[in-house]
């Protein structure tokens, strides 16, 4: 059967892959002129190491999988609130890998062949029928298919095509540096693994190794105002749009954050400006309410953009890849509409509620003053077994 995959981000590619190796004949269609993945690191959760299991592709990830420390959430001066042990959690839920989102891609990508991928071909609309859908790039169509996957990320256009009364995106008000260094040299970075969280300005500050080698750090905070209200198209683009530079958005996360533990202004300093990336957080302004129509599904941000507090976005693409790729296992062109019900049913439900989790997780984290307080007393007296079987029933897939 012939497939269509719109989009060469993570979920599209892993689709890609899945559904090429169940034997049907599928074309990946990326606008940009080459394959890639921009930007530091990424982290995989165990749910979606699983997902990459089912599709083989976890190999890449497994390898950067943490292998010890006490990772949690901590205070600004780095004091534990609420910290577990690596090793423990890894024996109970599966632990976190944090890989490199470049190296995460090609390797992924690796299980396509070169001829089944055209890039530089932005797809503009999909014009389904009742035998197939036509695939519309530059006016003019480019494929017929008789099943369309549009995985063309948090500023889908093929949403918004199928689904012209959907809101679309709206800002979170928070604005994310991310920055990838190697580890420095007799500087115990452990002392601050995990998030470090300021109850007076509800910034936020991540740090995470990738591999024995590297470092992967992030902030949240409140978004400087700007003079654009529009949403950007992707969360890359934002570089370019209205935000700060990365020159000027690190010098105000370290006057910002210039009274934390002193390691994070270290590290922060340590990145040169060209290697940190700076995104305004957006995210799905209401649930979808379908992942699927017709003989076309949405996958990936394209049909759950949430913000990354939970680390989920990626892992919940690559849960849709695995899920699409077994409804789709021997199908024909007869009964893809079923299927795609099918995959809109299993997947809907659970990548909404971590939607909404994440949500709540962002409005947690970024809280500041009294409730700020209260949060980081009930943090305390949590035993880390609960936090762990919390995190077990987000990861459950
Ligand atoms: C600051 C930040 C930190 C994050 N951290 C994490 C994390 O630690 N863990 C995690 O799991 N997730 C994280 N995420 C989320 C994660 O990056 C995304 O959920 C994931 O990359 C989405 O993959 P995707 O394939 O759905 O979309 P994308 O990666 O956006 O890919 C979409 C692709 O479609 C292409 N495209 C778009 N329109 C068209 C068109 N019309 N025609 C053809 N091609 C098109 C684009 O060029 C792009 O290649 C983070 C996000 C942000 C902003």
């Amino acid at each position: 059967m012939r497939i269509v995959v719109v989009g060469a981000g993570l979920g599209g590619v892993a689709a890609a892959v899945g559904l090429h190796r169940l034997g049907h004949e599928v074309t990946l269609f990326e606008r940009g002129a080459e394959l890639r993945e921009a930007g530091t690191g990424i982290a995989i959760m165990p749910n979606g190491q699983r997902a990459l299991d089912a599709l083989g592709l976890a190999g890449d990830v497994r390898r950067h999988a943490m292998r010890g420390g006490r990772m949690g959430l901590r205070d600004r001066l780095g004091r534990p609130l609420l910290v577990a042990d690596v090793v423990r959690a890894q024996q109970e839920v599966g632990t976190v890998a944090v890989v490199e989102r470049a190296l995460l891609h090609r390797g992924l990508r690796a299980g396509l062949p070169a001829g089944l991928v055209r890039t530089a071909t932005p797809v503009e609309r999909l014009e389904p029928d009742p035998t197939g859908v036509s695939v519309i790039s530059d006016g003019e169509p480019v494929a017929r298919a008789e099943a369309v996957i549009a995985a063309d990320g948090i500023g889908s256009r093929l949403r918004g095509q199928l689904f012209p009364g959907h809101p679309g995106l709206c800002r979170t008000g928070r604005m994310d540096l991310r920055g990838m260094l190697p580890r420095p040299a007799g500087l115990a970075t452990d002392l601050i693994a995990g998030q470090l969280v300021d109850r007076r300005s509800g910034a936020m500050f991540g740090l995470f190794p990738v591999g024995e080698e590297r470092l992967y750090w992030f902030t949240d905070s409140a978004l400087p105002e700007t003079p654009h209200k529009t949403p950007p198209e992707t969360p890359s683009e934002t570089q370019h749009g209205a935000l700060p530079g990365a020159q000027e958005a690190r010098r105000q996360m370290l006057s910002l954050m210039a009274d934390w533990h002193p390691l994070v202004t270290e590290l922060i300093e340590a990145t040169p400006a060209a290697d940190i990336y700076v995104d305004a957080i957006t995210r799905l302004a209401a649930p979808l309410p379908s992942y699927a129509a017709g003989r076309i599904a949405l996958l990936g941000d394209a049909a759950h953009a949430m913000p990354p507090d939970l680390g989920q976005g990626a892992s919940q693409a690559f849960e849709d890849a695995a899920a699409l790729t077994r409804h789709l296992s021997g199908a024909e062109p007869a009964d893809v509409a079923e299927r795609l019900l099918r995959y809109d049913a299993e997947r809907r439900p659970r990548a909404n509620r971590l939607m909404r989790a994440a949500s709540r997780q962002s409005r947690l984290t970024s809280q500041t003053g009294a409730a700020a307080w209260v949060r980081d007393a009930l943090l305390r007296a949590v035993p880390s077994r609960l936090a762990t079987r919390q995190l077990a029933a987000l990861w459950h897939a």
